[in-house]
């Protein structure tokens, strides 16, 4: 006889907005190489969601293209839709050339969960990227409207030549991606 495969579970592993920042006139930071930053971080959410969904977990994404979103509608979709956790994709910028590396964000009052993801994420993304700036404080508006656990991931600097040439490559996106990803299910098994 042959095996039947169980149907997966709708919601396994949990629901996961990821919200690639910026999009349509607002394109983020200008890189100094040329690449906008609402591109990488476009890029880099749409790897991240085929990895999570591979790996049975829910994704909805707040924008699929080139698109503008209020920041409000960005923390909705979390909201609405009760996600287990929201993360946020951007790229950093800096007047000073030398500025590198990558930085996870929460919310000022964040607690518990939305640490312990920003701290999976940081975790991971050591393992690919050069610089680790952290888990850091600052109140962007997607981390304070949304009700879930929530992190924001800046990705590297595009001010800086040698992190701007390389979030432009497929294959640096990529293992963000992967990066991400793996942290994200982390997180979501250890709730
Ligand atoms: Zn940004």
């Amino acid at each position: 006889a042959t095996p039947v495969e169980p149907p997966r579970a709708p919601a396994g592993l949990g629901r996961v907005v990821i919200d690639p920042g910026h999009g349509g006139q607002d394109p983020g930071a200008l890189s100094v190489v040329g690449v906008r930053e609402k591109d990488v971080n476009l890029a880099v959410a749409l790897a991240v969601a085929r990895r999570l969904r591979q790996a049975g977990a829910e994704v909805l994404l707040t924008r699929q293209d080139d698109r503008f979103i209020e920041l409000n509608d960005r923390a909705q979709v979390a909201n609405q839709r009760k996600a287990d956790l929201f993360v946020s994709i951007h790229a950093d910028s800096a007047a000073d050339p030398a500025a590198a590396g990558f930085t996870v964000y929460v919310a000022r009052a964040a607690q518990g969960p939305s640490c312990a993801a920003a701290e999976e994420l940081r975790r991971h993304l050591a393992e690919v990227g050069d610089r680790d700036r952290g888990v850091r404080r600052a109140d962007y508006r997607v981390l304070v409207r949304t009700s879930c656990p929530a992190a924001l991931v800046e990705l590297g600097y595009l001010s800086n030549y040698v992190e701007a040439a390389r979030l432009q490559t497929e294959g640096y996106q990529e293992e963000l991606a992967e990066a991400i990803s793996r942290a994200v299910v982390a997180y979501l098994r250890s709730r």
